[in-house]
């Protein structure tokens, strides 16, 4: 008789941005592999991995933080193995060990496929073991779909089909720690959605630091978004497609034209401004002005009547004046976008920026606090002003579970990608994953509350206890 070993236990922290909740997925799809099941509680795991992110100081201090206490556990089981992976492995590298003499693996954001064989070494006896390679070929992301990655949600999926960038914008790490742009091929890509279907995935969203540069680094296609959103339109199964972050200078007419043409395609476009003045914009390196952006933003909604777009700024850039700061917050309502992620100036290493601001362009940190709350009251004032319009609308919701906030709601988003919080008689059991037509009933700064429309002809199967 043979007897199977238990499952292993890994308990992942995830830092940063969606793609990183994305390679956090595919590693557990990786550890899975390997006889790893995930645990919530940290006590109990034989192997701990940070997942980091380098956007902002906040978050590396963060990454360490955690460190710092999984070392305690360690010394008192030093059996565990600790791993940090990410943005701040791929840029600090060997430094780490150093810094955290209880990490046993550093591997960055291109080696995320050896994490079996890292793994295999680390509990092997090996210590110190690093993997931060600057650029994985195009061939490797394919792993992707002999892992099944574990996903967070049975309904929805991130979808990662391209990497790193080839912008340089003087405050940004990605091209450092992502590296140099790199698109996934679309055969792989439409292979992982095709199976994403099979499972009952009904929306993905597809990840990229410039999502819209898709295809541009292909040496042997002509092929990019817009193409791209054409194909996975016509998997059967999949009923929402919506991409991000694109950048101002790719976004062309074709992905617009694909965005009000395919029914699949939400409408819904987040496209970062960073400031609304253009001597900051310059120095930022965006590649555009501030009425060049408007101009962008005016075209989708041309195109594209009933589309939101979002987008995000930076405050406290160094040097950034009084005057130039009252630009941005002005350019809140000028670009007539529908909300915005905001974030205060943070140096990274190795950008000409964070130079600037060491020679004395440092803006102080309570200035930069200040300027961050006066745009959050700005960008309040305007997502409120266009979540006002939906008022007695009747909207899709895609049911994601219930409401944080009130579990006897469910919630949900429109196509436009904002959140819904709505009250219906049938269970979060009957309606998750499902699209339902719910009636808005009043709009609040950054969400909207609404009732189910429930359709005459429901079959009765569907009409189980009330919540
Ligand atoms: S385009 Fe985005 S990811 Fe690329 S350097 Fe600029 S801010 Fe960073």
């Amino acid at each position: 008789m043979t007897t199977t070993a238990p499952p292993r236990k890994v308990y992942l922290e995830t830092l940063g941005c969606q793609m990183n909740f994305n390679d956090s997925e595919v590693m557990l799809g990786l550890l899975r592999t390997e006889g790893f099941e995930r645990v919530e509680d940290r006590e109990q795991a034989d192997l701990l991995i940070v997942n980091t992110c380098q956007i902002r100081g906040s978050a590396e201090d963060k990454a360490f933080s955690y460190l710092g206490a999984w070392g305690k556990l360690k010394a008192k089981n030093p059996r565990i193995k600790i791993a940090m992976a990410g943005c701040v492995s791929q840029q600090n590298k060997e430094t780490i060990f150093k810094r955290a003499p209880y990490v046993d693996i550093v591997f960055g954001t291109q080696n995320i496929h050896e994490l079996p064989e890292l793994v295999r070494k680390a509990f092997n006896g090996e210590n110190n073991i690093l993997a931060v390679d600057r650029q994985k070929p195009r061939s490797t992301y394919d792993y992707i779909n002999d892992v099944a990655p574990v996903r967070e949600s049975d309904i929805s999926a991130w979808v990662t089909i391209i990497e790193g960038c080839d912008y340089f914008c003087t405050y940004c790490v990605v091209p450092y720690t992502r590296g140099r742009q790199i698109s996934r091929s679309p055969e792989s890509i439409i292979r992982e959605v095709l199976n994403l279907a099979a499972h009952g995935f009904k929306e993905i969203t597809l990840l990229g630091q410039t999502v819209d540069s898709y295809g541009k680094d292909f040496t042997d296609r002509q092929y990019g978004l817009a193409d791209l959103l054409e194909e996975l339109s016509e998997i059967a199964g999949i009923e929402r497609i919506r991409f991000m972050t694109s950048h101002p200078l790719d976004l062309n007419d074709r992905i617009i034209q694909a965005v009000a043409d395919l029914p699949k395609v939400m409408e819904y476009i987040h496209i970062p401004m960073q400031a609304g003045d253009d001597e900051i914009l310059a120095r930022m390196k965006r590649g555009y002005t501030a009425q060049q952006y408007y101009d962008l933003v005016h075209k989708i909604y041309d195109k594209v009547p009933n589309a939101a777009v979002s987008g995000d700024y930076i405050v406290g850039f160094p040097g950034e004046t009084e005057a130039q700061f009252q630009r941005t917050v002005e350019s809140v309502a000028l670009s007539g976008i529908h909300n915005a992620n905001t974030a205060a100036y943070s140096p990274r290493k190795q950008t000409p920026a964070a130079i600037w601001e060491a020679r004395g362009e440092e803006i102080p940190e309570a200035v930069k606090e200040e300027r961050l709350q006066i745009l959050i009251a700005a960008i309040r004032e305007q997502s409120f002003k266009m979540n006002r319009p939906y008022l007695d609308q009747t909207v899709e919701i895609l049911v994601e579970g219930k409401s944080k906030r009130n579990p006897s709601r469910l919630t949900g988003r429109t196509r436009t990608n904002k959140v819904v919080n709505f009250d219906t008689p049938f269970s979060e059991d009957a309606l998750v994953g499902q699209l339902v037509q719910v009636k808005i009933t009043e709009a609040l700064p950054f969400s909207l509350l609404g009732e189910m429309v429930v359709p005459d002809a429901l079959p009765a199967p569907d009409r189980v206890q009330t919540v």
